[in-house]
């Protein structure tokens, strides 16, 4: 068996107590009928009965969360009280293994790190370049009937890391745009059953010049109209939900501001917000490699893989507005609030269908939301 995983994974610990934004809510939180059993046995030495804090719909086990939004189990000080009473073995497997996750393709088992652990989120802003880590051991493959899908979309992948990394004095969205066109390619080549890579590398070739990326760098920029930007987010940041706390805060004022600023004052606050997230441009470059590993790879279903990066493109967007109007705000990029705010918005993403289906509307009401179109949206 071959394992794959971000440099990041193996050594990955959570910060438990000195979390900036607790994974123990402000979302849903299910737990597996085991653990519900054992929270029953266990009941008197959790010190809390099991139907307090659990409840079921259908087959599933609900955690009620508190006013705050909050996992009941968890304290005062941030720390779970199952962990504290009765052991992290008895912790359920969602819990147990948050933020990682396991993909398996036969011989190949992909680890994963979610972006919404700030933990995870603070280790991309240190690291310069994302690496990744490919060991193996004797174990047997797992059935699988899409290998080759899998190695002409893990290959594509490769070549997106290795253009989002490539040392070319051009813009982030220069970078995205030639990604984005490449997987473009890749996903009509697999419509027309042409899964030889090498083949597909000659059609792509030219993105490897600098000359092109120059080029198309030069007539990117040309094209980006602050005005459309402020247009598009104000029409796009109304599709943030209501949450508890903090980021509910975050979200009022995203809305006050768009209430407030024309497309003139907006236009002058990027400019700035631009200088002050000029430290993070190689976490920026980290940020998309990651989203290329954990989602460049939908087999079989590999045409949606598209419509998977326009989403990522404006959970992009959105974080960044949210991040601006702090910015404003504050006069500063304070950058745990940052952190907070990109876990927020990538635990927005997840598993929410709601928000989709709101933010899909939203893309598909405003004309100009082509894939290519969020992608000049975006600020960094
Ligand atoms: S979000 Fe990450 S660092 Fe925070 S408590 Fe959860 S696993 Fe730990």
């Amino acid at each position: 068996m071959n394992y794959l995983t971000v440099d990041l994974y193996k050594d990955f610990e959570c910060v438990a107590d000195a979390c900036l934004n607790t994974c123990c809510g402000g979302w849903r939180i299910e737990i597996d009928e085991k653990t519900y059993q054992k929270m029953v046995d266990n009941q008197e030495r959790l010190g809390v009965p099991a139907k307090e804090w659990i409840s079921q719909e259908d087959d599933t086990y609900l955690v009620n969360l508190d006013e705050n939004g909050r996992c009941p189990m968890l304290n005062e000080n941030n720390l779970c009280r199952i962990v504290l009473k009765l052991g992290p073995e008895y912790l359920c497997t969602t819990c147990m293994g948050y933020p990682r996750s396991l993909r398996i393709f036969g011989n190949v088992i992909e680890g994963q790190l979610s972006m919404s652990c700030p933990e995870v989120i603070a280790r991309l802003m240190k690291k310069p370049q994302v690496q990744f880590d490919l060991t193996n051991d004797e174990r047997p493959a797992y059935p699988f009937s899409h290998t080759a899908l899998y190695l002409f979309a893990s290959s594509v992948r490769t070549c997106i890391v290795d253009l989002l990394q490539y040392p070319a004095d051009v813009s982030l969205v220069t970078k995205l745009f030639a990604f984005f066109d490449i997987l473009n390619k890749a996903v009509i080549s697999f419509k027309n059953g042409q899964t030889d890579f090498e083949l597909f590398q000659e059609e792509i070739g030219q993105y490897f010049l600098e000359e092109t990326l120059l080029a198309l760098d030069n007539c990117l920029m040309q094209g980006i109209n602050e005005s459309s930007r402020y247009q598009f987010l104000l029409h796009v940041q109304s599709s943030l939900e209501e949450r508890s706390g903090r980021f509910q805060e975050l979200v009022c004022q995203v809305r006050e501001y768009f209430a407030k600023n024309n497309a003139d004052a907006f236009a002058e606050h990027i400019d700035k917000f631009k200088e002050a997230i000029a430290e993070y441009e190689s976490f920026y470059i980290n940020y998309w490699v990651y989203h290329i590993f954990l989602d460049a790879m939908i087999i079989p279903d590999y045409e949606n893989v598209l419509e998977r990066f326009i989403y990522t493109a404006a959970e992009f967007c959105l974080t960044q507005t949210i991040a601006l109007v702090s910015f404003v705000n504050n006069g500063v990029l304070d950058k745990e609030e940052y952190i907070y705010i990109i876990s927020n918005m990538s635990r927005m993403m997840e598993h929410n269908h709601l928000f989709r289906e709101e933010l899909t509307k939203r893309l598909d009401n405003f004309h100009a939301a082509s894939a290519a179109g969020v992608l000049m949206m975006i600020i960094a």
